[in-house]
C-alpha cells in the first residue's frame, strides 16, 4: 500500500463498518484500518440526508493536517499517514461510546439548553459527555453515567477530558491565525493496542463549528443542517485556511 509519506507493507482487505460519511476498512495488519472518507452527510440522527460535493476530501486532508499538528503537541492520534485523498491509515480502535464535545462559543444545542444567546463567549472552555448510540439520539451523559453504563474507567475519563482540553488549546489558536473562530467540536477516543488511549475519528467541518473572525459567516456543517447554502464553497473555504489550495473535486 502507497502512503504519501512512505511505502507501508499493508494491504486493505474488507469493509469492517460503514457510517454515515466514513467507511472503515480492514488491512493485512490486525492495528490498523483504512478510514475512506465520503460526500454523504446527514442531519439530525440521520434524518436529514445530502450530499456535499468534495467533503470526504476536504475532511480527509484537513483532519491529517490537524492530526500531525496534535501529533507534534503530545497527543496521540490514530493517524499513521494519508493513503489518497480520501483514504486515511489509521490504527484500529476500540471506541469508547462517548461523544466528547468542547465548546468555546455558545451554539446548537447548548443555546437550546441554556436559552443563552448563539454566539455568546464562554470564558473557560467546557466539555460535555454524550452517549454514542444512533438508537437513543446521543443523548448528553454525565461522569456517573459513564462509571454507571461502564463506558471509560473513571482514569480514562479524567484522561479524555484533559485532552479534549488540550486539543482544544492546541487547535484554537491555530485556527484563530486563519481567520476561524473554533466554536465548539466533536471528539471520539479509543483504546488501542494494550488499552493505550488515542484520539479517533475526524476533526473536520462535519465535526467542528467554525466561524469566520471577521464576518461570523458559518464555515462549517451548520449550513447544510439550516439549508443556508453555499456548502461546498465554505468547506473549500475551510480547507483553503487550513490545508492549502482548493481540492479539484
Ligand atoms: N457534533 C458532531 N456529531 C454529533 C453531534 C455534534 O460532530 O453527533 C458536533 C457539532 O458539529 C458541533 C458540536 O459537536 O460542532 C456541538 O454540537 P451540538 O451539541 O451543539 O449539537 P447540534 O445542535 O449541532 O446537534
Amino acid at each position: 500500500m502507497k502512503h504519501e509519506e512512505a511505502t507501508v507493507n499493508v494491504e486493505q482487505r474488507g469493509k469492517l463498518y460503514e457510517g454515515k460519511a466514513k467507511i472503515v476498512y480492514a488491512t493485512s495488519d490486525r492495528n490498523l484500518v483504512v478510514q475512506y472518507f465520503k460526500d454523504d452527510a446527514t442531519a439530525f440522527n440521520a434524518l436529514k440526508k445530502g450530499t456535499i460535493v468534495g467533503k470526504g476530501v476536504v475532511n480527509n486532508r484537513m483532519s491529517a493536517t490537524l492530526f500531525r499538528r496534535l501529533a507534534k503537541a503530545g497527543v496521540p492520534t490514530h493517524y499513521v499517514g494519508t493513503l489518497s485523498d480520501r483514504e486515511m491509515l489509521c490504527r484500529r480502535l476500540d471506541i469508547i461510546k462517548i461523544e466528547t464535545i468542547v465548546r468555546n462559543v455558545v451554539a446548537g444545542s447548548l443555546a437550546k439548553r441554556t436559552g443563552l444567546e448563539e454566539g455568546t463567549p464562554i470564558t473557560q472552555p467546557i466539555v460535555e459527555l454524550y452517549l454514542k448510540s444512533d438508537a437513543l439520539g446521543d443523548p448528553m451523559i454525565n461522569e456517573d453515567h459513564v462509571r454507571m453504563l461502564r463506558l471509560a474507567t473513571p482514569a480514562e475519563l479524567a484522561w479524555m477530558k484533559r485532552t479534549a482540553l488540550r486539543i482544544n488549546a492546541v487547535l484554537r489558536p491555530h485556527m484563530l491565525k486563519r481567520d476561524l473562530i473554533l466554536v465548539d467540536f466533536k471528539l471520539e477516543f479509543g483504546r488501542g493496542a494494550g488499552r493505550k488511549l488515542y484520539l479517533g475519528d475526524e476533526i473536520s467541518p462535519d465535526t467542528c463549528r467554525l466561524w469566520d473572525r471577521a464576518t461570523r459567516e458559518k464555515l462549517d456543517k451548520d449550513r447544510f443542517r439550516r439549508d443556508l447554502g453555499g456548502v461546498e464553497d465554505a468547506y473549500q473555504e475551510v480547507y483553503r485556511r487550513l490545508v492549502g489550495e482548493p481540492t479539484d473535486a
